[in-house]
């Protein structure tokens, strides 16, 4: 069984890599490899979305005939071809050389959503980053993982405000054909379709591979005729709010999920969920035990001790808690399978303290694995206390609720002409050791003259992109001029900017901020040393509440007396983000808390030289040491506070520190700043670091304990 990746019978033999190449995620990366499809046409580039296959789709034959014979491209595609089949044909890597296990068998994750680039829309937010940096990090050091998601047909929604601010969702639906998606096929070169077990009526999923470099990312799709119209809609969008059709995704998931690797023939040694959204993946691991003939003891402790989960949620209403009602009605002869009786399957997930709600798939995940974390230490403290009545014998410290701390992968969010900057400046292997914190320390030896250049040209950029974006909507859709000087018009490269870019989710208070207005016009309307802040984040379509905010954000982005310098721009995703971390002058961060369990955009930040101003929750508390960045509010109770504080660090500290500057215009101690938060968090808040901490605390000692289902991997 295999895929295919179509071909491109347009492009010339000489070049025909190209295809191969577009179709793996290896080259969004790496600069030299995204410059060979940028330099082919930048226009039609820029048009496609920075979809290379698209791109190579729709490009005129003549281009590619002339690039297939003009040397210099032909120079620049050797070197970068001969590099990627180098890399993507390696067995080696930091894992394999370091994690010692007899059994060859890949690990699978398993999540709701991967951010992987924005021309593959299947992420909400941070969760999906974090998978899809996740997966391109274990791919560069060499660990054996398969993953397994959804593609989302619909994708996630286009954002536009309304007028009135009030955020409107308009559905994108994916081209498949030119997706950087392939077809799975089955032994007839059919499409795969692989049926979902023991679910009646049935459902069907066809299934989608990713090429994350070395690792594979395969997607199921339920919108396939197959499937009557209410399953064809399961994979539509993430995280549906109807409480059935949200079970019956995560059924998909899970159980259709391990049915899919059984199907392709991939045995895992190892499992790790992503979130509990994945996690009757669990009862299928169980279920194919004791179909082996294993009690039902001795198949729990044997998944336990092989299985992984990372919880995200701070949040109680984050966490899926489903009816008995619908667990009956999907679940009435599984739990027969595993020899259990309904009341023995619904105490698995049910949660002690509020024993009626249903099955917690936290509660769940957390008592079918022996390997569990929470994302940051904060949040591991705060996952003991949340969960401490699953182990109600033990003392909350004792809660095994681990923690390993979320990162961001460096190759993906470090902007090109700052790494440049940098591979002038560090060793010359700094990219290969970057979770080496010696390796930073020779940041110093930049002049300040020279980052700050690099900056304030990013900060252009940022301004640009901004402004041209508003130019397109007055241009094309006739925008009321009010909502095109809201979107960001009047911004001003020379005013200190902050940037504020996540979901609005009512616990992240985008309109913190604006809590004491005459305080703040104070600091915007400042003739010589003015603020501006560019907001941007979508709510989830069901969250009317987060709307709310946004609508209160947007409308003071759209007040005179605020003089044009709030902006929101719409319809915040991946290629955005990387515009904002780059570009912005500061980071802002203000969850209640303790509900930020880590947050990600601040490191991405931190790592191009944007500092991070935040409340002490998520990884704050551990990036923050003193000197680079800036910390406010208590961290605990309401938060009422926290909007003063917030006021008097800006006002006493960041704007006199931004606008100091020496004879050159150089604001030099604020540089000193910028060099101290790229040093201090670009190794400590990598995926690579991350990484090697999972293999180092989980996988490998998973590994030595797998049974590699019935005796794989044991001889
Ligand atoms: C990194 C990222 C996030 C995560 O942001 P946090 O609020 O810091 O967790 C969300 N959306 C996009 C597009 C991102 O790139």
């Amino acid at each position: 069984m295999d895929d295919i990746r179509p071909e491109f019978p347009n492009i010339p033999g000489r070049i025909s890599g190209l295809g191969r190449l577009a179709y793996n995620l290896w080259w969004s990366w790496h600069p030299a490899a995204r410059m060979l499809f940028k330099s082919l046409h930048r226009t039609a580039w820029k048009e496609s979305s920075h979809n290379p296959v698209k791109l190579l789709k729709e490009l005129p034959p003549e281009i590619l005939e002339n690039a297939a014979r003009d040397q210099e491209y032909l120079r620049h595609y050797d070197v970068v071809i001969s590099r990627f089949q180098k890399e993507i044909g390696a067995r080696g890597g930091w894992f394999p050389e370091n994690i010692r296990s007899e059994c060859p068998l890949p690990i699978a994750y398993f999540s709701a959503e991967y951010g992987l680039h924005h021309s593959l829309p299947f992420y909400a937010g941070g969760l999906g980053f974090l998978a899809g940096d996740y997966l391109k990090e274990c791919s560069d050091l060499g660990v054996p993982l398969v993953a397994v998601g959804f593609m989302y047909p619909d994708g996630y929604m286009r954002q536009r405000i309304r007028a009135d601010g009030w955020q409107e969702n308009i559905d994108e639906p994916i081209d498949r054909d030119s997706a950087l998606i392939t077809r799975v096929l089955d032994d007839k070169g059919q499409h795969l379709v692989v049926r979902v077990p023991f679910i009646e009526p049935p459902i069907h999923v066809s299934v989608w591979k990713v090429y994350v470099a070395r690792v594979p990312l395969y997607l199921l799709d339920t919108d396939i005729e197959q499937n009557s119209p209410w399953n064809r809609g399961i994979s539509a969008h993430l995280y549906i709010g109807d409480i059935e059709q949200r079970l019956r995704q995560e059924i998909v998931l899970g159980i259709g999920g391990s049915e899919v690797l059984n199907v392709l023939g991939i045995r895992h040694s190892v499992l790790h969920l992503n979130e509990g959204h994945p996690a009757f993946a669990l009862l299928e691991r169980i279920r194919e035990r004791i179909a082996g003939g294993t009690s039902y003891e001795t198949a729990v402790e044997a998944v336990k001790a092989t299985s992984v989960f990372t919880t995200h949620t701070p949040v109680p209403a984050g966490h899926d808690v489903f009816p008995f009602y619908l667990m009956d009605k999907y679940f009435g002869n599984y739990y027969q399978m595993l020899g259990l009786t309904r009341d023995a399957f619904f105490r698995l997930g049910v949660h002690p303290e509020d024993p009626n709600a249903g099955f917690n798939m936290t509660a769940f995940a957390l008592r079918m694995t022996d390997y569990r974390n929470g994302v940051s230490r904060r949040h591991g403290e705060v996952a003991r206390r949340m969960w401490h009545s699953l182990w109600p014998d033990r003392a909350e410290e004792d809660v095994p609720i681990d923690a390993i701390t979320n990162g961001i992968h460096v190759p993906t969010w470090i902007e090109p002409k700052v790494e440049l900057l940098l591979n002038r400046y560090l060793d010359p292997g700094w990219l290969e050791d970057h979770d080496d914190p010696v390796i930073w320390e020779m940041i110093d030896d930049i002049p300040d003259r020279k980052l700050w250049e690099v900056h304030y040209w990013l900060k252009m950029k940022l301004i640009n992109f901004i402004r041209n974006r508003s130019r397109i909507r007055w241009v094309e859709d006739s925008v009321n001029p009010v909502n095109i000087v809201a979107g960001g018009t009047l911004l001003d490269p020379s005013a200190l900017t902050i940037g504020f870019a996540r979901r609005f989710a009512e616990y992240k208070r985008a309109d913190l901020i604006f809590s004491n207005l005459e305080r703040l016009k104070r600091l915007l309307n400042n003739t010589w040393q003015p603020l501006q802040i560019i907001f941007a984040g979508k709510a989830h379509p069901a969250d009317d509440n987060g709307k709310r905010i946004l609508q209160r954000v947007f409308q003071f982005a759209q007040d005179h007396s605020l003089g044009g310098r709030i902006a929101f721009v719409e319809n915040h995703e991946e290629q955005l983000a990387q515009y904002l971390v780059h570009g912005v002058d500061l980071w802002l961060n203000n969850p209640l808390p303790p509900m930020e369990a880590s947050g990600t955009s601040g490191m991405k930040a931190s790592l191009n030289g944007v500092p991070h101003l935040s409340v002490p929750d998520g990884w704050w508390p551990e990036g923050y040491n003193g000197k680079n960045g800036w910390i406010f509010g208590s961290g605990e109770g309401e938060g009422r506070d926290d909007a003063d504080a917030l006021y008097s660090v800006i006002e006493k500290e960041i704007i006199p520190l931004y606008y100091r500057a020496d004879e050159e215009g150089v604001p030099v101690s604020w540089v000193k700043v910028m060099k101290e938060a790229m040093k201090s968090t670009a190794p400590m808040f990598s995926t690579r670091r991350m990484a090697k901490e999972y293999a180092m605390k989980f996988y490998q000692k998973a590994l030595a304990s797998q049974d590699g289902v019935s005796g794989v991997c044991r001889p």
